[in-house]
């Protein structure tokens, strides 16, 4: 039991490593942007589940922060679950994380949920995580 419960974890850690690692890429590019005079920058991405990462012109921050739904309210809202990082902390991390991926290929090779075969993509809680009310 406990064996199988720990091979469950596992699978959903890697696949949601993998769905935060899918915007790395945008995550950098927004970072380089803030530099560039008279550039918006408003990236807002899904990392999986309630998590979402941003970078905004004005702040020169990468958040990663937690939202949640209220029962009768449409839009989500942040909680105070996340964490800003200073854009030293940000290049720090992004080493951190590419030395992860490199010293265990498993994990990097991880597909998140939407890459995955049978995936019911409006059924899923880490692609949608909140109702959509009308
Ligand atoms: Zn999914």
């Amino acid at each position: 039991m406990f064996l199988i419960s720990s091979l469950t974890l596992h699978v959903l850690l890697s696949r949601r490593w993998a769905f935060s690692c899918q915007c790395l890429t945008e995550i950098h590019i927004a970072v380089q942007q803030l530099d560039e005079v008279g550039r918006e920058v408003k990236l807002w991405s899904h990392i999986g589940s309630g998590h979402y990462v941003s970078v905004s012109s004005g702040f020169r921050r990468v958040d990663f922060r937690k939202w949640f739904q209220l029962r009768d309210q449409k839009d989500p809202k942040p909680t105070r679950k996340g964490i800003a990082l200073n854009l030293d902390q940000w290049v720090r991390m992004r080493k951190i994380v590419e030395a992860i991926n490199n010293d265990h290929p498993f994990i990097a090779a991880a597909l998140p949920c939407y890459m995955q075969d049978g995936h019911l993509t409006f059924g899923c809680c880490q692609c949608y995580p909140f109702l959509k009310l009308a």
